[in-house]
């Protein structure tokens, strides 16, 4: 096996079927990987891999025990369009909308199910806002392993529609936003005999290896040259945690011969991450919103639970942390979609805001490599399109009437 479970709260080593630190009882655990002693082993994975599954040396699960719905594997776009329109660099997009569910948990939860076969858990929970918990639903709906979703009494219905397609047992939690489900979750899960699927280290630390595999692939697409910039929304932070972590490996095995950027985006309206980088505070210092605002469901994390991971991750690799407008947010997921024809859901489109504002700066020089990690598809959210976007045009069933309608129209 080629990693350890750790508590985090005093150092001690911790059994993985209790998931219990025996030492002080906390079951803040993180997984440990030794790659040193098989470099070249791991290596030889990392190059080989085609899908995937083919990465399970790295993750934290036996090959044994696999439940995959041919997750990860998306394609890096390069965003020749936007490339001109702003003259600069290299831009690509790594499109995690194109996995089963439509979002990177679906990585999450391909490991987070397969470590609860292996397990042998009863069932399996989790609190989410939608996109992890449809994740979920879907990999529960594979394995056979029944899943409970508590999810916010205000949460609205279409974005638990795919949940209950695929059969989970959607709790609404009345009162309660996504942090009180996941404590509920905290007082029971264990007595049950349940694994606490809920995508944060703290209450899952195996799906928390599962968005390494993204930078495994940036790099591999890349040919193992390292992008200089790498763009990730901040929700509880576990997806810019893993991304750094997977360069991070990457660059210790010799793969690549330094490590990117890492660029959090964040909506104005709730943005922990960036209020603590701006104003130079340690990881462990980063303070609850009172009043989370904006459009952006999937990154609305009043407190993000890998807040420290990630803003270590930024601190060092010397990146930066940006928050920006609803407008901007709206604004960039027309231009994705319109100039390069990549539909991105709302929380994503703000790695392009975040991308605009660093090129209009400085920051992003025009010789740099930047990936933006789309992380989820715009059909999860496509009403927001709505509000801004041109209208469809009304025309009479008569052909006349459509060529006068079309001659009006400008070539794009
Ligand atoms: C979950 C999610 C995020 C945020 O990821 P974290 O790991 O919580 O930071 C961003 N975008 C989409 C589409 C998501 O589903
Ligand atoms: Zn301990």
């Amino acid at each position: 096996m080629s990693y350890t479970l750790f508590c985090n709260n005093c150092g001690c080593e911790v059994d993985e079927n209790t998931l219990t630190c025996g030492h002080c009882g906390s079951r803040n655990v993180f997984c440990k990987f030794d790659l040193s002693k098989r470099k070249n082993f791991y290596k030889d994975a990392i190059k080989q891999a085609k899908t995937f599954m083919d990465y399970q040396p790295l993750l934290p699960i036996s090959e044994n025990h696999i439940v995959s719905l041919g997750e990860g594997n998306t394609p890096l776009v390069r965003m020749t369009s936007l490339e001109s329109k702003l003259g600069s660099g290299k831009l690509y997009v790594k499109n995690e909308g194109q996995n089963p569910t439509g979002t990177f948990k679906d990585r999450c939860m391909a490991v987070a199910y397969s470590k609860a076969l292996e397990l042998h858990a009863k069932a399996t929970v989790l609190g989410s806002a939608g996109n992890a918990g449809a994740a979920a639903a879907a990999y529960s709906a594979k394995s056979g392993i029944p899943c409970f979703l508590f999810v916010p009494g205000n949460t609205a219905l279409e974005r638990i529609a795919q949940s209950i397609a695929y059969g989970a047992h959607v709790l609404m939690l009345d009162g309660g936003g996504v942090t009180e489900c996941i404590d509920l979750i905290n007082e029971m899960y264990h007595e049950l005999g349940w694994m606490n699927v809920t995508t944060a280290r703290v209450c899952n630390p195996f799906q928390g290896e599962s968005e390494k595999t993204i930078a495994y692939e940036i790099a591999k697409a890349l040919d193992y040259k390292a992008p200089d910039f790498v763009i990730v929304p901040i929700g509880g932070g576990g997806c810019l945690s893993g991304v750094s972590k997977g360069f991070k490996e990457l660059f210790e095995l010799g793969l690549i011969d330094k490590r990117p950027h890492m660029i959090g985006a964040e909506e104005s309206g709730c943005a922990p991450l960036t209020e603590a980088f701006e104003a130079g505070r340690a990881p462990d210092e980063i303070t609850r919103v009172k009043t989370p605002q904006g459009i952006a469901c999937p990154i609305m994390d009043a407190y993000p639970m890998d807040g420290e991971t990630a803003l270590k991750a930024i601190y060092e690799t010397s990146g930066i942390s940006v928050a920006v407008s609803s407008q901007k947010l709206r604004e960039a997921k027309l231009l994705l979609s319109s100039q390069e024809g990549i539909f991105a859901e709302i929380a994503s489109s703000a790695t392009i805001a975040v991308m605009q504002n660093l090129i209009g700066k400085g920051i992003i020089k025009k010789n740099d490599t930047v990936v933006c990690v789309v992380t989820g598809n715009g059909l999860k959210d496509s009403k927001i399109v709505l509000d801004s976007a041109p209208k469809p045009y009304h025309v009479d069933n008569d052909v006349q009437a459509v060529k006068e309608v079309v001659s009006s129209l400008q070539p794009k």
